[in-house]
């Protein structure tokens, strides 16, 4: 029993320590299609392998690979597992056949239904909710049994104990594996993003604070030039020229301080209304420009101490993005400020032209943009004062239908 249990975990942990060695970093579609090949092995070897008790009572844990699949992917990935069990079953034989087929079809149309919800949970309660199908799907499969067997002697509910017992604690093994492979790869994840913040926050501001010194020596003399009384007045034209230039190369180099560490002076303790408010006029007649309309829906009164300049770029970032993705086609920006359990979040919503998975996880690298003229630091910037303020940002996008930017600020 023992030595069976041990080769039945084994074979279920080959898919998972394969994805942790070779596939970690990049789970792109190739490699997700060879975890679903060897996950119809290790459904292959756990019905080769079963477990067998006395009285020729058989079970095995074919079904884990299968909810498993079914709960992270869609019916799409568990297709061919479906497939290959049902193969194998008939090239296995013996009676019960369509009883198999006909269960493992109730489970493949049901299980998949529950993905959505699924992988809305946090990591703790997706491993809950994977045991909690597990059970579901073991309670049916038992309850069919009991049509088959007409006398349920007490080595019936044993098997049904013994069945219940190991399929809980094998789900919960598998399953703590996988979240914590997921939840490495994100702490990396944003171990890297923070350090490449680090770099080029750092790099910003040396260079910034060196410009800016020889930029406002520059100003200063002008600035008496153009007191002189000997000068035509066309020079003192030229001189307003120039003034006018430094003033604007000193506004792109304090965009560019806004990188660094907040300032203390611009420090506010608020709840981003304002920030909202603000950014929303300024944008307003680019988005007219673009024929896009902005709608915005404000009800937080949760309060949280930021940085008022940096965030106001931030959200400029994110709203001319939006902006910039429906260019082409129009549509709307929507802007929603709500408090949940204590924390801000922000929902900013575009249905342009949207990003693939690929493109998502690009999001926030340094000079990384898809456009002509982009210059790829707006994500950065926007990356960089979220985790300022220590709130996350959740991105879904659909390409060709939009894109949603959730950020979850605690307060
Ligand atoms: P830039 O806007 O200069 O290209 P950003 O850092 O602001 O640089 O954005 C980087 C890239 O991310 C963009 O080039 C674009 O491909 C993608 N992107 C950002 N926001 C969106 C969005 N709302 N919809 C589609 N793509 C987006
Ligand atoms: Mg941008």
């Amino acid at each position: 029993m023992i030595e069976t249990l041990l080769l039945n975990v084994l074979f279920l942990l080959f898919p998972v320590l394969i994805a942790v060695m070779f596939f970690e970093n990049k789970l792109t579609k190739s490699n997700k299609y060879i975890l679903i090949l060897l996950a119809s092995i290790a459904l292959i070897f756990c019905m080769a392998f079963p477990f067998t008790l006395e009285l020729g009572f058989i079970f095995d844990l074919r079904y884990i690979p299968f909810i498993i699949v079914a709960l992270f992917g869609s019916y799409k990935m568990v297709l061919p597992l479906y497939l290959v069990l049902n193969s194998y079953r008939f090239f296995i034989g013996g009676e019960g056949i369509y009883q198999s087929l006909m269960f493992s079809t109730v489970i493949f149309i049901v299980v998949p239904l529950l993905s959505k919800r699924f992988m809305q949970q946090s990591a703790k309660n997706r491993i809950l909710y994977a045991v909690g199908v597990t059970f579901l799907v073991t309670a049916f499969y038992f309850f069919t049994l009991c049509f088959n067997y007409s006398d349920l002697t007490s080595e019936f509910w044993t098997l049904t104990v013994y069945a219940f017992v190991i399929h809980i604690i094998v789900v919960c093994i598998i399953m703590s594996l996988i979240e914590k492979v997921i939840s490495n790869v994100k702490t990396r994840d944003l171990y890297f993003q923070s350090e490449r913040l680090k770099d080029i926050s750092d790099l910003s501001a040396s260079i910034a604070h060196e410009i800016r010194n020889p930029l406002t020596v520059t100003n200063g003399f002008l600035q008496l030039l153009q007191e002189s009384k000997t000068m035509t007045s066309e020079d003192k034209s030229y001189i307003e020229f120039s003034l006018k230039e430094l003033e604007r190369a000193e506004k792109i180099v304090s965009d560019f301080l806004t990188f660094s560490k907040p300032q203390s002076a611009n420090m506010v303790y608020a709840n981003l209304k304002d920030e909202i408010m603000y950014v929303e006029n300024i944008m307003r007649p680019y988005s007219k420009m673009n024929q896009v309309g902005i709608q915005v829906c404000f009800t937080n009164s949760l309060k949280k101490k930021y940085d008022e300049n940096q965030m106001r770029q931030c959200f400029i970032n994110l709203f001319k993005n939006g902006i910039e993705a429906m260019k082409d086609n129009g549509g709307t920006l929507s802007i929603d400020v709500a408090e949940h359990n204590k924390n801000i979040v922000i929902k900013i919503e575009d249905n342009g032209i949207g990003m693939t998975s690929e493109e998502i996880s690009q999001l926030g690298k340094p000079y990384y943009s898809t456009k002509k003229e982009g210059t790829g630091l707006g994500m950065l910037m926007v990356y960089n004062t979220i985790s300022n303020v220590k709130g996350k940002i959740d991105v879904e996008s659909i390409v060709g239908k939009g894109t949603t930017f959730l950020i979850t600020i605690p307060v």
